[in-house]
Order: C-alpha cells, then structure tokens, then sequence
C-alpha cells in the first residue's frame, strides 16, 4: 500500500514511476517492504570496428529482427500490432501493442530473491529470461550486492484492470501520464523484470540508478542478455522517463551492442519515437 501510494504521488507530481506504477493496492503484498559484440582487440582498427559493427546491426536486423518485417499489423489508431510478439527482441512501446491474448508460453518462476514471499504471477518470466536473470543476480551476489526481485510478467487482463482503476480514479490523460494501457507494457512480454535493493526500501524510483546495485546494473546487465530499457533522456523515444530499475531480456546477441552504442531499443532497430 505505501508503494502505490508514494509511487502514485511520485507519477502525479514528477511523472516518474512511468510505466511502473500499474500497480493496484491488491497487487501489492500486504508484506511491509514496499515494496557481443567481441571486444576488438587492436585499438588501431577502432574506425574498422565501427564499421563491423554497422554490419552487424545490419546482419541482426536482416535476419532475426522482426520488429519491422510485414507481420506488423496497423490499427485503425495508427498503432501497430505486433506480428511476432513471442520474439526476444520484440520491441513493445505505446505504439507497439502487444495482442491481447498474447500470453508467453513459457513462464517460469526465476530462482531469485524477491520482495515478497507469496505467489503471484508477477514473479514469472519467460525461460531464457529466467534463466539469464539468475546468472545475473548470482554474479551481483559475488560482487556483494543485493538484488531483489519485484515485479515481472504481467497478464494483458492485469494490466487492464490496473490502467482502468487509474482511469477511473485520474481520467485518462492524466493516468497516460505514468500507467501503461493494456497491451503495451513490456511486462506482458514474460521479458521485463523490475529489480530493486533494500538501499532504496525496495521502492521502484530512480534514486535505484545511484546505489551500488543499480550502478553495477546498468555496467554489467548487457553481459548477461539484460538492458535497461528506460534510459535517462530517453523520453522522447521509449515513451517513458527513465526507470533504472526495468530490465529487459534481449538476449546477448544484441545486448552488449546497445549497451555499447548507448541506444535504446527502439534506435536500435531503427523504429519511430514511441511519443505520440
Ligand atoms: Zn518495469
């Protein structure tokens, strides 16, 4: 309760919190902690390195990217529905919807801490996911820090549940502002993991991206198949202002090439601002 509750005010106030704040008090426990690229080796060749890498991005898009092939559909709105959303390197924003009965066939529960005890769907993630995630947070516990897991897949007819109490409670343009409409919340991916640390009270803000734990993140989450997806400055083109603490699995095919180009995922492929 005190989570949404700050986090509310949090979206209100200083729209932060964005795509995060879904969270209706029932979601919440009643728990009382709110909650390769390959490194080139000769620095002679660096302009022969930006080229390779050009390539790359272009054989990546060639082959495997299905975020901009005609299996995208167009809505009526203008939006797109799309074609592949069971691809790990789906990008999903407010203009890429996912369909709403798009439900990951391959949810798994990671073997990670988490905030809470108790079951609940959001503590799932697609396999690979799960399983990169786990690496992940194994290799943060050898450094000495300590993740905790918060909140991971989350159903279309979830998702929709919470914006429409937003809805209900704001309007819509104000709830726009900081909760995600059903079918555009990376969540629903199975692909998206909210992480956070006792150093933050296991609250979900962007103080997380100057602790211990959200520094390493944002240094060694590409190494494990994870990017931020919500990076500072960003707004503009994901559509959410920066959330240190949303990690997405992209898969290490890709991930260390964003991180490396400090681009988001929508540049990356060369998608439209996700902005209306
Ligand atoms: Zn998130």
């Amino acid at each position: 309760m005190k989570k949404v509750m700050l986090c509310t005010m949090m979206s209100i106030t200083l729209v932060a919190c964005s795509s995060d704040t879904e969270e209706t008090a029932e979601d919440v426990p009643a728990s009382n902690t709110v909650e390769e690229k390959e490194t080139q080796e000769d620095s002679v060749e660096v302009d022969k390195e930006e080229e390779n890498e050009d390539t790359e991005q272009e054989e990546i898009k060639g082959e495997e990217n299905s975020n901009s092939d005609s299996k995208d559909k167009v809505l009526d709105d203008g939006t797109v529905e799309v074609g592949e959303p069971a691809s790990i390197q789906v990008v999903v924003n407010k203009e890429r919807k996912l369909p709403a009965d798009y439900i990951p066939e391959d949810l798994i529960v990671p073997d990670v801490p988490f905030y809470f005890t108790e079951d609940h769907p959001k503590k799932q993630m697609r396999a690979v996911a799960a399983d990169a995630l786990e690496k992940l947070f194994a290799a943060a516990e050898k450094d000495g820090l300590d993740l905790v897991a918060a909140s991971g897949y989350r159903s279309f007819d979830r998702q929709k549940n919470i914006y429409d109490g937003y809805v209900a409670e704001y309007g819509k343009e104000e709830t726009d502002k900081f909760s995600a409409q059903p079918g555009t919340s990376e969540h629903q991916t199975g692909l998206a993991m909210d992480v956070t640390s006792a150093q933050v009270a296991f609250q979900l803000e962007e103080s997380f991206g100057n602790t211990s734990e959200g520094e390493w993140l944002a240094e060694h989450a590409h190494e494990y198949g994870f990017i931020i997806r919500y990076l500072e400055g960003a707004q503009e083109i994901t559509g959410y202002t920066y959330e240190p603490w949303h990690l997405r699995y992209v898969g290490k095919d890709i991930s260390s090439t964003i991180h490396n180009q400090e681009v988001t995922l929508e540049e990356f492929f060369g998608l439209h601002p996700s902005n209306e």
